[in-house]
């Protein structure tokens, strides 16, 4: 089920549809995303799907993950990350074997809490997880090098615009019905935004969920 062959194939998707990254290809190669899902959708853990993780989330495709990270180590590796929307704490784990810190932020708590074990469990101790509405970003923690966004909003919120290091850079879904993937470099002159690909993410929520 989850053989080698299945995760290489996945590996061989992803550089077909242009990842190019060679540690995000690792990453993605060794880390066990079936472990981030529930039983029932565990063998369909290695294709290149979106799977359902319960509270109407998803847990993302490999090919987006792979794309946003790739995105956001493009131009040398952020100390400090910040994500927003930690959902099964798959990307979190990605990002955890690729820079040195890692912040996440989630509204809904019994996700929030199955992730926290998963990290605990592959023994990535420089995550740091917060139940909390993640269009605020993290102001106690900032500023980041790095924010990448897992839930899609209409627009930008301020707040992780302010949250971002001069030279630091921000890759987030905008949009409702027609998504973008969006890159912000934020230069010492102001902010400079690129429109990458469509997407498709749920939305950014306001608030949270006990
Ligand atoms: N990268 C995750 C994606 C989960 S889906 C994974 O691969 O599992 C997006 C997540 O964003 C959901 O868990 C949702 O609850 C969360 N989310 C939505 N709005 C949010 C907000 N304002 N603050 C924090 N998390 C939010």
């Amino acid at each position: 089920m989850t053989s080698q062959r299945t995760r290489e194939r996945l590996i061989q998707r992803l550089s077909d549809q242009g990842i190019r990254d060679h540690r995000v290809l690792d990453v993605i190669r060794t880390t066990p995303r079936h472990l981030f899902l529930d039983e029932a959708m565990a063998h369909r853990a290695y294709e290149d799907v979106a799977l359902p993780i319960g509270y109407q989330q998803t847990l993302s495709q490999p090919y987006i993950v792979a794309r946003m990270t790739e995105l956001l180590l493009e131009r040398g590796t952020p100390r400090r990350v910040l994500e927003i929307g930690t959902g099964s704490g798959y990307q979190t784990a990605i990002l955890a074997q690729l820079v040195p810190e890692v912040y996440s932020v989630e509204r809904i708590k019994p996700l929030l809490q199955k992730a926290r074990q998963r990290m605990r469990q592959l023994k990535l101790r420089n995550v740091h997880v917060n139940h909390a509405d993640g269009s605020l970003g993290w102001p106690e923690r900032g500023p980041f090098d790095g924010i990448l966004a897992a839930a899609a909003p209409e627009y930008i919120p301020e707040q992780l615009l302010e949250q971002l290091a001069p030279g630091g850079r921000l890759v987030i879904p905008v949009g409702g019905d027609v998504q973008h993937l969006h890159v912000v470099d934020r230069t010492h002159e102001g902010f400079e935004t690129r429109v990458v690909e469509a997407v498709r993410f749920v939305p950014l929520r306001p608030g949270t969920v006990r």
